[in-house]
């Protein structure tokens, strides 16, 4: 990347459309280059190359003068002399308000233990509604410190990542800041999985000629018919983002092939009727593939997000995503919140008022009554998370709800009194049942009781989905009914007891309370009731306690593996045994693709997972001295395991039509689910065929191996390292 300077970035404005105040800019240039002066970057370059950058990607968003003032001098009150009063005497509050924001996000410290997250995006989020311009200088800033990230020390390297991935690129995407969303997350996902990203460049690399010509040619196909819109629509085609696909693989496990929207075209055209006839025209060319076709221009996202989206399949057989928006929506979806200084004529400072920007001031409020540190957490993750749906009330009311929230959810997101008086519910006109899924575009008609006396069902904290919901519930629960409370928690204890075999004395019940701090036995019984003491943690820790006690008294003292073999019982996902790390997530490494039986190795992807290599992969092998060697973590197999994995084998055979028959014979015979199977003709005339099957381990592999070698007119039989 080039360097820039002051003059680049002066350039830079004067060739722009829009009109600055370079006068102001020019001082809050001098102010932050001399304050900055004898500092350096990691990179070596001189400390005043940030700023500068961190104002230039903000002009990209054409944001404003003081914008840009701000962005030159963000790190001068934290790093220099340079005091919030002095810049608030040469430049305005405004300016001063800025800096003052952005400095203050920078130092919350982020990503630590899980309940100073919730505090920690409290903060940010404070700073951000007092002025939303705030953020997007500490998201910019953010994303130029992503760009140098290589030049940081590893372990600040991986802490950066795993802020960006946490906080930054979640608050891009609320703000419909897709461009800087999806190129912190490509960084990132490169620091903290290395390999896996690297196996997914493999991938894409493999077909890469293929791809392109492939892409030009849905182009090309679709701009020969839809000629008669004018201005001509611009087409392109990508490759989707490696987290997007990085997501479905490790997250949703999906094989690389089988992930539908690698490839994406994107169709941008000026009106949204030519949106909808551009739809009419792919689904004549290509087949839609059902149940993937989304209309975000009659439903926006929550971001505002507008487009159509549609999955489809080419005459070749792969499937890839079209999207259709016009110029307006295209402009929101690349700078979401930004577009307003970019397209219009810019946001006030405040965010009040805007409707947007609701769920800011819902999480801020929703916090302050919170008394559960647990619960602000797992708000917030919901908060952030991206599968929504919106659902409106009889008025048009629109709720955002998270994916698969039932109408209970809906009725306490209008407000707790229309939860705790729910007595059932209409969508569409029609009764549901409680645990109804609301949908996006569902209209939810909440019917309520009059009585006094009436209030929620305790099933329902077993049906609501939201934390908040289930909050109210418990919170009635625990207001409303002691006695009822009581008696309820009892029959669950003793029933919970009765299933698990252990013996109902006063002795384990009372320890049981004082290990939750309840003062009493009804008290305790009482927490189990309204649902503030979850039973199965109950029982799991007296399990654990019993087994104790059995150990002492059989005096047989654990040998050091059984202590592993035990702390390691809920990490064997997959079969596979972690040491020393409990419970988490596993996946294979698609390079080497490791089966039972093999000597394995772990990687530790930090947030990510371990993902398994062989432990004669190439990665393990060239990875084993660099400054990721730490991260390399001792693994096994569980034993006795039920699960399949899949491996390729690389069959070369004379051309003879009775060859498939055996292979697929051979395969049946030995009960070996096949998952794919291609074949092409070498240049010798002999045929090529890669066949991927479900096997169980190294044994029943090698046993396959041998019967396909002994089929005549087999030249070879190879196990690859493609999954
Ligand atoms: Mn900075």
């Amino acid at each position: 990347m080039d360097t820039i300077t002051i003059d680049t970035l002066m350039e830079k404005i004067k060739s722009g459309d829009k009109t600055y105040d370079i006068d102001k800019i020019m001082r809050a240039y001098d102010l932050a280059d001399a304050a900055h002066e004898g500092q350096m970057r990691s990179s070596g370059e001189k400390y005043i190359t940030h700023p500068l950058s961190v104002a230039s990607i903000l002009l990209d968003y054409c944001m404003d003068t003081d914008t840009i003032c701000a962005a030159l001098m963000h790190d001068v009150v934290e790093d220099t002399d340079v005091t919030l009063d002095e810049i608030r005497k040469k430049f305005g509050e405004d300016v001063a308000l800025m800096v003052d924001g952005v400095t203050k996000i920078g130092q919350v410290p982020l990503n630590t233990k899980e309940e100073q997250q919730a505090e920690n995006i409290r903060k940010i989020l404070m700073a951000m509604s007092k002025d939303i311009r705030v953020i997007i200088i500490k998201l910019a800033d953010r994303l130029h410190n992503m760009r140098t990230l290589y030049a940081r020390p590893p372990e600040k390297q991986r802490k950066t990542s795993l802020e960006t991935m946490n906080f930054y690129a979640p608050i891009a995407h609320r703000l419909g800041m897709s461009d800087v969303k999806e190129e912190m997350e490509s960084i990132a996902i490169h620091y903290l999985d290395p390999y896996g990203c690297r196996e997914i460049e493999r991938l894409l690399d493999i077909h890469k000629v293929e791809r392109d010509s492939f892409i030009d040619s849905i182009i090309e196909k679709i701009r020969s018919r839809i000629t008669d819109i004018k201005p001509e629509p611009i087409i392109s085609g990508r490759v989707k983002s490696i987290f997007s696909i990085y997501k479905k693989m490790y997250v949703k496990n999906k094989p690389f092939d089988e992930i539908y929207d690698i490839y994406a075209v994107r169709i941008i055209v000026q009106s949204v009727i030519e949106c909808y006839n551009v739809l009419g025209v792919i689904h004549d060319l290509f087949s839609p593939i059902p149940y993937r076709f989304k209309d975000y221009i009659a439903t926006p996202k929550p971001n505002r997000y507008q487009s159509l989206h549609t999955t489809v399949i080419g005459k070749e057989g792969t499937p890839f995503e079209v999207q259709i928006r016009t110029v307006e929506m295209h402009n929101t979806a690349q700078y979401g919140i930004a577009a307003h200084w970019k397209y219009k004529a810019g946001l006030k400072g405040s965010v009040a008022g805007e409707k947007r920007f609701d769920w800011i001031r819902e999480l801020l409020e929703r916090q302050q009554e919170a008394d559960d540190v647990e619960q602000i957490a797992d708000a917030i993750k919901n908060d952030l998370a991206q599968d929504e749906v919106f659902v409106f009330s009889p008025k048009g009311d629109v709720f955002t709800l998270p994916l698969g929230a039932n109408v209970i959810d809906f009725a306490y997101a209008i407000h707790t009194e229309v939860g705790n008086k729910m007595t059932g519910a209409k969508v569409g006109g029609r009764m549901v049942p409680f645990d109804y899924q609301v949908k996006t575009g569902d209209i939810v008609e909440i019917f309520t009781s009059g009585s006094p006396n009436y209030g929620p069902n305790r099933n329902w904290l077993e049906i609501a989905k939201t934390t908040e919901a289930k909050g109210k519930i418990r919170s009635w629960f625990k207001k409303e009914r002691r006695e009822e409370n009581i008696v309820c928690g009892r029959e669950e204890l003793e029933r919970e007891f009765r299933r698990n075999g252990i013996p109902l004395s006063e002795e384990v019940i009372s320890q049981a309370a004082e290990r939750a701090h309840l003062d009493s036995i009804d008290d305790f019984y009482a927490a189990i009731g309204y649902g503030g003491v979850s039973m199965s943690k109950v029982i799991q820790r007296i399990k654990e306690e019993q087994l104790r006690v059995q150990r002492e008294q059989n005096a047989v003292v654990p040998t050091a593996e059984e202590n592993i073999e035990e702390t390691n019982r809920r990490s064997r996902q997959k079969g596979i045994i972690i040491e020393g790390v409990d419970n988490c997530m596993i996946k294979f490494a698609q390079c080497c693709n490791p089966l039972p039986g093999d000597p394995i190795i772990g990687f530790v992807t930090r947030g990510f997972g371990v993902s398994i290599h062989k432990q004669d992969c190439v990665n393990v092998i060239n990875n084993m001295d660099s400054e990721n060697s730490d991260r390399w973590i001792k693994a096994s197999w569980a034993g006795v395991d039920d699960s399949t994995y899949r491996a390729t084998i690389d069959i070369v055979a004379e051309q003879k039509s009775s060859v498939i028959a055996d292979i697929t014979a051979v395969i049946a015979a030995n009960r070996i689910p096949l998952h794919e199977m291609n074949m092409h003709r070498l240049k010798n005339g002999n045929v090529n065929f890669l066949i991927t099957i479900e096997i169980a381990g190294v044994e029943q592999l090698a046993n396959v191996m041998l019967r396909l070698k002994k089929i005549p007119g087999v030249v070879s039989a190879e196990r690859t390292g493609k999954a």
